[in-house]
């Protein structure tokens, strides 16, 4: 779907929500809506039109990229230029209550957008009408998310050759990114972890200084954004010969993690998911030890909706991307994450990741 036909669902979306006008400051949401790709903007999406506001260093970018929006070059904070427009032309519109996100705006910019609207309006907290737009994912953006978890994954074999004993992890993480890069990645889509040893029971031991040791884990969680989508994968390796129960652990995450695989289907609360994966590790003794959520929804953004997790509501539908990423972790031993992308299909789901799960011993 193009962008003007996402404004048009987002105006069908508007009219339910007792919001006459939705103040969009969330740049991906700015980026789904109207193509803008740069770091400050502010849309106003009102029944009758869309307006883009964007300040001096944006002018050709936006003239560029923007579409369905008149677009507006503000010499001021473009919030606050929105603000000024919607006191100007709100009236005419017949707008009363303007919705703003909530998790994007600080209370200092309320203020101030209080300030530049004078009279007459009321600003309410938005109900999440463009993430919930974003939860699935066109043919488009499957494209791209296709293209960015392919790029990511080939940077595993660049962590492959760079796990030593006695290299940092600073230094695998510096060897990914730069080939992520090379191959043409805008950016990674969050700072890559790398832990290694007992720092593998941290589930989120980004790269640090520590030499890898001779024996034990190495968790490696990473993902690139190509085309402003990202892409989000883990692997675990073992240093060293890996001990029956560490061999154990290995094989019970990779199951953990085919059970939530093999859960995921229209239809499927999020929590079955989960629960499937959880069920899976309760049954090998190690439930107890898997302390996060067993996946979330991948986009323009590296945590967008839905969470797969025991305490979310949502339901599974095709066109959804999520992570499956299980994971077991020993405090002071070590722990082991094994993630994929999936989308949902209409009858199940396919694994956009194409590397293999086999342990891999250096
Ligand atoms: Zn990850
Ligand atoms: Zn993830």
């Amino acid at each position: 779907m193009d962008h003007k036909g996402r404004q048009k669902k987002l105006r069908t979306t508007l009219e339910n929500s007792r919001i006459e006008a939705l103040l969009v400051t969330h740049l991906s949401n700015i980026r789904y809506l109207c193509g803008f790709t740069g770091s400050a903007g502010a849309l106003v999406v009102t029944p009758a039109k869309s307006v883009f506001f964007t300040d001096g260093r944006y002018t050709e970018q936006a003239r560029a990229e923007v579409q369905g929006a008149r677009v507006v070059i503000a010499h001021k904070s473009p919030l606050i230029a929105a603000g000024e427009w919607l006191a100007a032309h709100g009236k005419k519109l017949r707008l009363q209550a303007i919705g703003i996100e909530g998790d994007d705006l600080t209370v200092a910019e309320r203020t101030r957008l209080v300030q530049s609207l004078g009279r007459g309006f009321r600003l309410r907290q938005a109900p999440p009408l463009v993430e919930k737009a974003r939860v699935v994912k066109d043919e488009d953006e499957i494209r791209l998310l296709r293209a960015a978890v392919t790029l990511g994954a080939s940077l595993f074999d660049y962590a492959l050759k760079a796990i030593r004993p006695g290299v940092k992890e600073t230094e695998v993480a510096a060897e990914m990114e730069y080939a992520a890069r090379r191959a043409g990645a805008e950016g990674m889509s969050f700072e890559t972890i790398i832990a290694s040893g007992p720092r593998s029971a941290l589930p989120h031991g980004r790269a640090s200084q520590a030499a890898i040791p001779s024996q034990g884990f190495v968790v490696c969680d990473f993902g690139v954004i190509l085309a402003g989508y990202c892409s989000d994968m883990t692997r675990t390796v073992c240093v060293g010969q890996p001990s029956d129960k560490a061999r154990r652990m290995y094989q019970a995450v990779r199951e953990a993690q085919q059970a939530a695989i093999e859960a995921v289907r229209p239809g499927a609360g999020v929590t079955e998911v989960d629960r499937a994966a959880r069920e899976s590790l309760h049954k090998d003794g190690l439930g107890r030890y898997f302390t996060h959520s067993t996946g979330h929804g991948v986009g323009l953004e590296i945590h967008e909706a839905p969470r797969l997790a025991a305490d979310q509501t949502d339901v599974l539908c095709p066109g959804m991307v999520v992570t499956i990423e299980p994971g077991v972790y020993l405090a002071g031993i070590g722990g082991v994450r094994i993630e994929d992308m999936v989308v949902v299909t209409e009858n199940g789901c396919t694994v956009l990741t194409p590397t293999g799960k086999e342990l891999i011993t250096i």
